[in-house]
C-alpha cells in the first residue's frame, strides 16, 4: 500500500511542514518501521537518531515522497529538499546548473549565485563537480537544496562522509544558514554531539518505532544562537 500524501502549499506557519502517521515498511518479510508518528513544526530542527540499520534513511525517504511502497499517511505544508550523505551533483554539469536544476521562477541565475555566496563558493559557478574537494560538493549540494527555499530540509547525514575539521566547518555553516532562512529540518545523524549542537529535539529510532522524542535543553549553546562560538569554530 502506498502512503497517502494530503496538504497542500500554504504560507501558513502553525501548522507542521510535515505530518507522518502509522508510518509502516517492510523489505520483503523483515519490518524496519513499525508505526512511525512524528511532526515537525516551522523553523524547527530535528535530529533524528538511531543505530545503524534502524530505518534512519528509510523513514527520510518515506518523508521526501520518495518511497511509493510505503504505507501510512504523509501530510506535507510547503516546498522540501533533501540532501544526503553523498553530494549526488551531476558531474556532467558545471556547479551553477547543478543548483540550479530544474529551478523555475524568475530570476533563476541571481537565486543560483546567492545560494552559492552563501555557501563559500560564489567564485565556483563555473567549476565542474570533480574539480570540487568533499567539502566544497557537499556545500553545492546544501545550495541547491537551498536555492528552493524549502520549508523543510530533509538532511541525511550530511556530514558524514567529510572529515572532522570540514564536518565543524558545516555544521556552523549550517547554523549560520537556518538562523538566516528559518527552515525546518529533519537531520539524520549518529553524531548525538551534532545532534545537540544543531537541533531543538532529537528523535531516536529503534526496533522500528520512535522509542525517544525529547528536546535540546536550551542551556546548551547551539549552533544556531550563536554561529561562531566554540574555541575552534571562531577561526572556521
Ligand atoms: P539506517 O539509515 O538507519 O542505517 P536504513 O533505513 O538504510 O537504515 O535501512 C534499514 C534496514 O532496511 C536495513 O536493514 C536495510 O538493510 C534495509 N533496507 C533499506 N533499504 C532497503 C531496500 N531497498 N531493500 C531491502 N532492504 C532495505
Ligand atoms: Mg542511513
Amino acid at each position: 500500500m502506498a502512503t497517502r500524501t494530503t496538504g497542500t502549499l500554504s504560507t501558513a506557519t502553525t501548522r507542521p511542514v510535515v505530518t507522518a502517521r502509522e508510518v509502516r515498511r517492510s523489505f520483503g518479510g523483515t519490518v524496519v518501521l513499525d508505526d512511525v508518528d512524528l511532526a515537525i513544526d516551522p523553523g524547527e530542527v530535528v535530529a533524528l537518531l538511531g543505530g545503524s540499520g534502524s530505518g534512519k534513511s528509510t523513514l527520510l525517504r518515506i518523508l521526501a515522497g520518495l518511497d511509493p511502497d510505503a504505507s501510512g499517511e504523509i501530510s506535507r505544508m510547503g516546498s522540501q529538499a533533501v540532501v544526503f550523505q553523498e553530494h549526488r551533483l551531476l558531474p556532467w554539469k558545471r556547479v551553477a546548473d547543478n543548483v540550479s536544476l530544474g529551478v523555475t521562477g524568475g530570476g533563476v541565475r541571481e537565486r543560483v549565485a546567492a545560494a552559492l555566496a552563501e555557501v563559500g563558493l560564489a567564485d565556483r559557478g563555473r567549476s565542474w563537480p570533480a574539480e570540487l574537494s568533499g567539502g566544497q560538493a557537499q556545500r553545492v549540494a546544501v545550495a541547491r537544496a537551498l536555492v528552493r527555499e524549502p520549508a523543510l530540509l530533509l538532511l541525511d547525514e550530511p556530514f558524514g562522509a567529510l572529515d572532522a575539521l570540514t564536518r565543524l566547518k558545516m555544521q556552523t555553516l549550517f547554523g549560520r544558514l537556518r538562523a538566516e532562512h528559518n527552515f525546518a529540518a529533519l537531520l539524520v545523524t549518529h553524531d548525538v554531539d551534532e545532534a545537540l549542537l544543531l537541533a531543538d529535539r532529537t528523535l531516536v529510532l529503534d526496533g522500528g518505532r520512535i522509542v525517544e522524542n525529547a528536546p535540546v535543553p536550551l542551556t546548551r549553546p547551539r549552533a544556531a544562537d550563536d554561529p561562531g562560538f566554540g574555541p575552534v569554530r571562531r577561526h572556521l
